[in-house]
């Protein structure tokens, strides 16, 4: 029998464990994750940004851990030689209404402490010669990494502190007892005292399989990127967002700059009809039913319709796309742009269809359930492990 089980091999699977093995040497751990490999869903497949929290609400839970999420990813990424940027991120404003705008968040940039400069249109054309706005804010703090490289690091320290790490193990099943939790994989069973599941786009589906009684579901957001080709991949130097709607702040496609010198444009946000379909948005029956069973879809569908529509326009129609992107960067042409892998979001989505913005967390007597980690949770994995581990650890005797 193990102390714990660990579902899911993204970056909060692994920063829980990682942190658990810490807090306690010598325990027994194994992580189960159902691909072959680490990170292949929402932590391989996002936009590597170690976000500085420019947008949360000031002394809210996501502005605080979204802060020291970031410093603590630097200095792990310090002490391990992984390597990351902190190139700042230029929010730009094209016109009068979102000058405004700026104004709101740059007080919100305050709240939130954070070192930023505010930037007139010449200087724009200074330190970025390829954008263009009226007025624009850059936030120093913001940078860029490959979480899958965090991911391998926490992966490399729980195997030398005795944990296991098992891919290729789909959970099936969840038996609690009073003395001890067992899950079943496709090929094992395995015991432990205490599960934690950080099952992303399946985590529903894990809750449901622990017997506990939800009223919300995992929606899948696709977000759809270009890559800009590798000859035009220094347009830019910083990371160039629009000024959000701030009742939709994660909507608007934003120049990314990568770790590994790529440029891509996006994400949108756009309806899946799969969970995994990376390869493109065909409909998964299973998924689809679970979906079109859920009173919160058409709730969420009939609140969200017209930014759905315009993210559908987006995603239907290059030129489209291209041309929010032009707003501020009028140098991007069709030409430069490529396609690229998307990223699918779990949205958890509550049944009287609103969009669930916090962490959310359900346990039972032996198990803890992340239910909701939406971006900034790469940022902010290490805060939100001590997290997963202090609850963890009540329920561990
Ligand atoms: C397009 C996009 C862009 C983003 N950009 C950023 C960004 O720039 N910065 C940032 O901070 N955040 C960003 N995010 C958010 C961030 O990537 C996620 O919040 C974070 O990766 C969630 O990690 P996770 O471990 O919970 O989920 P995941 O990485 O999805 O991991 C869950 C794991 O559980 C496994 N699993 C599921 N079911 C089972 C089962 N039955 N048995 C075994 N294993 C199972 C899966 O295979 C998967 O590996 C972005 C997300 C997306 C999609």
């Amino acid at each position: 029998m193990y102390d714990y089980t660990i579902v899911g091999g993204g970056i909060l699977g692994l920063a829980s464990a990682y942190r658990l093995l810490q807090e306690r040497p010598g325990a027994s751990l194994v992580v189960l994750e159902k691909e072959p490999g680490l990170a292949r869903h929402q932590t391989g497949h996002n936009s590597g940004v170690i976000h500085a929290g420019v947008y949360y609400q000031p002394g809210s839970l996501k502005a605080r851990l979204c802060k020291e999420g970031a410093e603590r990813t630097i200095r792990f990424c310090e002490d391990r030689g992984i390597p990351y940027e902190r190139c700042g991120k230029l929010i730009v404003a094209t016109d009068a209404d979102e000058v405004e705008r700026l104004k709101g968040l740059e007080e919100r940039v305050i709240a939130n402490g954070l070192d930023y400069e505010r930037i007139s249109a010449d200087r724009m054309k200074e330190i970025e010669p390829n954008v263009a706005g009226m007025a624009a804010l850059l936030v120093h703090a913001t940078g860029i990494v490959d979480y899958s490289q965090i991911c391998e690091k926490f992966a490399e320290d729980v195997r030398s502190a005795g944990g296991e790490i098992r891919t290729g193990q789909t959970v099936t099943g969840i038996v609690e007892r009073d003395s001890e939790i067992t899950v079943e994989t496709t090929s094992d069973t395995f015991t432990a005292r205490t599960l934690v599941v950080c099952a992303g786009l399946q985590g529903d589906r894990l809750a449901m399989m622990s017997g506990i009684d939800i009223d919300f579901r995992v929606l899948p957001f696709r977000g759809e990127y270009y890559e800009v080709n590798r000859q035009r991949a220094n347009l830019v130097k910083r990371l160039i967002y629009p000024v959000p709607d701030p009742s939709l702040p994660f909507l608007g496609v934003h120049l990314t700059r990568h770790i590994d010198g790529s440029l891509s444009v996006g994400p949108n946000a756009v309806l899946s009809f799969g969970r995994e379909t990376y390869s493109g948005n065909y409909p998964v029956p299973q998924d689809m039913a679970d979906m079109m069973r859920f009173p919160g879809f058409y709730k969420l569908m009939a609140r969200f319709a017209a930014a759905g529509l315009y993210e559908l326009r987006g995603s239907i129609s290059k030129s489209v796309y291209l041309e929010r992107c032009r707003k501020y960067c009028p140098a991007l042409t069709l030409n430069d742009l490529e396609p690229k892998e998307p990223g699918i979001r779990a949205q958890t989505v509550s049944a009287d269809g609103n969009l669930v913005d916090d962490f959310l967390f359900l346990e039972t007597a032996r198990s803890l359930h992340v239910c909701n980690a939406p971006s900034p949770a790469a940022t902010s994995a290490l805060p939100i492990a001590d997290e997963i581990v202090s609850r963890a650890l009540r329920k561990a005797n």
